[in-house]
């Protein structure tokens, strides 16, 4: 873990729970992490639990996420959910561009770097999310890929926007199917997320921009991940529906 940068964990429910287990999840994910000080700890509940999660966390230090939005304030956009209404519920972070989107949603990276400029604008801390498919890697492009998705995804932001933005470098062949980057390749693609941001951003904003791993992170392979120099977090999904097992994740530190 990045010795100036605070770990953030980061536990996506994605289509799972209804109210009741919502507000149960969050509210075992309070206790189980309460004693945890030096780590931000986040839940990203269905938008339509926002509410009930963001109440069964009151007055503990975990953080309400939102799992997407819509760049435009407000309009025509049925079922689309705005960053102002996501802020009234009391969000701080939204993930922006998870593989689920830009792969079965067809999200394109220009639409998520809208997303990520109107984050930044109605005050939410957007979480970029960013990744090669297997094919891709294979194919030896995964750092065009993340490049390019890096480079959409932070374009137009001011450097203080780009320094306050955390990057999540997800492959998306590491998502949910149990099959995890070992942690030599993912402090690789860490590394040089991080010498791109630096190149393009300065020195100072690359050293305090936090980039997390994800992609079927567990108790038992969290502390080797988050013992990577570039490594500053998880963004968890299947473990992150145990509130045990996503408070071990939080608590994992390098041996
Ligand atoms: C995710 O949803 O971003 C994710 C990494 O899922 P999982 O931990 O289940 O692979």
């Amino acid at each position: 873990m990045g010795t100036q940068r605070r770990c953030l964990i980061a536990g996506n429910w994605k289509m799972h729970t209804d109210r009741q287990g919502a507000e149960a999840l969050a509210r075992a994910v309070a206790e189980a992490t309460a004693s945890l000080t030096d780590v931000d700890v986040v839940v990203i509940p269905p938008a339509c639990f926002l509410e009930a999660a963001g109440a069964a966390l009151a007055g503990s230090a975990v953080a309400l996420g939102a799992q997407n939005m819509h760049p435009e304030a407000k309009g025509a956009f049925t079922g689309e959910i705005a960053g102002p209404m996501l802020a009234s519920l009391g969000v701080r972070y939204v993930l922006c561009g998870h593989s689920e989107r830009r792969h079965v949603f067809g999200e394109r990276a220009s639409f998520v770097g809208d997303k990520v400029r109107a984050a930044h604008a109605h005050g939410l801390t957007p979480v970029l999310c960013v990744g090669e498919t297997l094919e891709d890697r294979d194919a030896g492009r995964t750092q065009s890929v993340v490049a390019e998705q890096l480079d959409a995804g932070l374009a137009g932001l001011t450097g203080s926007q780009v320094r306050d933005t955390v990057i999540a470098y997800e492959p998306v062949w590491a998502i949910g199917t149990g099959r995890t980057a070992s942690p030599e390749q993912a402090q690789e693609v860490h590394a040089f997320i991080r010498a791109r941001i630096r190149d393009a951003h300065g020195a100072d904003c690359a050293r305090a921009l936090r980039i997390q791993y994800g992609g079927s992170v567990k108790p038992d392979n969290a502390a080797e991940l988050l013992g990577q120099p570039d490594i500053d977090g998880a963004l968890v999904g299947g473990a992150s529906l145990d509130a045990a097992s996503f408070a071990s994740i939080a608590a994992a530190r390098p041996a």
